[in-house]
């Protein structure tokens, strides 16, 4: 059997990294991360622009591996900055002593799957490369921006910026004129920020979002012993909800209560107040399935914007047509209110596109030219394939996983693909649409056990029978279709059906039929002794 020169290569030092490092190496494998970046954290190690924080509350925004883990977050606010989270998951690094297995500033170039000795070849940018058996890229869901289409970008004299590689330094505002393109969940969250010190500045919006109100607040040490106490049952309760999050649903649809305007207005006044994403989880049972009742939410939120936003056009603009949540909705601090502001502008540029040149942005259709200092690019990510497409990974036969990705995505589960032997995926496509951390702890912990069992019955290679992943599919299909967003979400731009890409095959990237469900796949797996894959031997040389 040819040995290779570790059992596994993880790619990425993110969350599902870091989590998948600790998975490996508790079950005795010995184990390298590779890692773009200068240090771990992932997502939240470049996209460290003004404002980024999460938008899941920190007590559900972490890990749970092992027993005492809920004495590494040092509880600030209710949602923690990028520098909060960027500490958090380095303070996890250091207690389990997982630094010295990342090789950091090192990028993946190319992954190859080797059929004779059954080994992958990982090649890194610098040409070197390591051979393991076990793949797990951990390069998150949404981790490769979109690549900036402006042609006169390269004339333009002022200063840009990228939010998805934000410098470490702090970028100075004040007294500029600056211009924002971008309005999803990273530039809602940038927008308020430079308004505070911008001379003027410029949001240029395509699509409008429903941004829910955040409500941020300060944890003081009393309520960081509550959430501490509440650990296990938070996460418990999180583990059991279809997105992951520790929220109650109502048990009411809009056809129970329609008798009853005023209950209804109260419970959807509970959840704008309480913020983030109780407007979905906590409102009517059935808003992602039900037009009607999901109409209900869209005007109530619709009607909030108005409220907010002085300016009649502006509000306008800002107001969403499609369905709530045909697009995933940002979650804000003071955004709709940051366009009251006399130094703020909102240009909607819907049905129109824009170019820069060297003194600003133009819109095509009227020419209308915008003078700016800075303009900061907030135009979202590929999602869920890109980050694996980008490192050239060839399974069998030599076939390229993105041009197969290109014609149709085809995993089992989000777990593994069918011709890429001993490929395991953390955070790629099909996944549960919902909070990560919880989705990824639950995916690593089926991976450590599908290892075990492969150790344990000497086997060297797993592959995926097509009739799985026909079936898996099939199910996913059926979840989306299942959905209201079904339609709006391809027409609305969404991200989470690869919609933002131009190009880009269109369907679900995420698994829509909820956590438990999703689970039920794998657990299906683990409970018949891998029933549906197909394992190799290994190969004596
Ligand atoms: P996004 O939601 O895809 O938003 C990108 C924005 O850029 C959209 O407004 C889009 O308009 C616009 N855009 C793209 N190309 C454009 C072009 N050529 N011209 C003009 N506008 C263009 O990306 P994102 O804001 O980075 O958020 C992506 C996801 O990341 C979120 O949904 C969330 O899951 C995650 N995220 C989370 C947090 C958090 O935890 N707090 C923060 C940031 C991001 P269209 O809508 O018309 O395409």
């Amino acid at each position: 059997m040819t040995s290779p020169d570790y059992d596994a290569v993880i790619v990425g030092a993110g969350f599902s990294g870091v989590r998948a490092l600790w998975e490996t190496l508790q079950q005795g494998l010995t184990v390298t991360c590779l890692e773009a970046g200068g240090d771990v954290g992932g997502v939240w190690y470049w996209n460290r622009y003004p404002g980024a924080r999460t938008d899941s509350e920190g007590w559900v925004y972490s890990m749970n591996f092992a027993p005492g883990m809920q004495s590494l977050w040092n509880y600030g606010e209710r949602y923690p900055s990028q520098t909060e989270v960027q500490q958090y998951i380095g303070r996890v690094a250091d207690s389990f002593d997982l630094r010295k297995h990342v090789q950091f500033n090192t990028r993946v170039a190319s992954c190859r799957f080797d059929e004779t000795t059954g080994l992958w070849r990982i090649t890194k940018e610098d040409g070197s490369s390591v051979s393991c058996r076990y793949f797990i890229p951990a390069t998150g869901p949404l981790s490769i921006a979109k690549k900036l289409p402006f042609a006169g970008l390269a004339d333009f004299k002022g200063d840009w910026y990228q939010t998805s590689n934000w410098p470490a330094d702090k970028v100075d505002f004040t007294g500029k004129r600056v211009a924002v393109v971008g309005t999803g969940a990273t530039g809602v969250q940038i927008v308020p920020k430079i308004a505070a010190t911008a001379k003027e500045l410029v949001v240029f919006q395509r699509t409008p979002n429903f941004v829910l109100p955040g409500r941020n607040y300060v944890i003081d040490s009393d309520d960081a012993t509550a959430i501490r106490d509440k650990y296990n049952d938070t996460w418990s309760l999180a583990s059991n909800h279809p997105f992951g999050l520790p929220m109650i649903p109502s048990g009411k649809e809009l056809k129970e209560m329609q008798g009853d305007p005023v209950a209804i207005r109260q419970m959807l006044d509970k959840a704008w107040e309480a913020g983030g994403f109780h407007m979905q989880f906590e409102t009517f049972d059935d808003i992602f399935t039900d037009p009607e009742s999901n109409a209900v939410v869209s005007d109530y939120l619709r009607e909030k914007i108005r409220a907010v936003v002085q300016d009649p056009a502006t509000a306008n603009a800002l107001t969403p047509r499609y369905p709530f949540l045909s697009k995933r909705p940002p979650c804000g601090h003071f955004y709709y209110e940051t366009f009251n502001r006399p130094n703020v502008k909102l240009v909607s540029i819907a049905g129109d596109s824009i170019e820069v040149d060297a003194t600003g942005i133009v819109t095509n259709n009227d020419k209308t030219h915008y003078d700016v200092d800075v303009i900061v690019f907030a135009l979202g990510f590929d999602a869920a394939t890109g980050a694996l497409c980008e490192m050239d990974v060839r399974g069998k036969n030599n076939a390229s996983l993105k041009d197969k990705w290109n014609q149709k995505v085809e995993t089992f589960a989000g777990a593994l693909v069918p011709g890429f032997p001993n490929l395991f995926l953390i955070c790629g496509p099909h996944i549960p649409f919902g909070n990560m951390p919880v989705v990824l702890d639950a995916k690593v912990q089926w991976i450590g056990k599908t290892l075990k069992y492969m150790k344990e019955n000497n086997l060297a290679t797993i592959d995926v029978k097509d009739e799985a992943v026909e079936a898996f599919l099939k199910d996913l299909e059926a979840a989306f279709q299942a959905t209201l967003f079904a339609e709006s979400a391809e027409k609305s731009g969404a991200w989470f059906v690869g919609a933002n890409i131009p190009g880009k095959a269109k369907g679900p990237l995420f698994y829509f039929g909820g956590m438990q469900s999703w689970l039920g796949w794998l657990a299906k797996e683990s409970d018949s002794a891998w029933s549906s894959m197909v394992f190799s031997q290994p190969v004596k040389v």
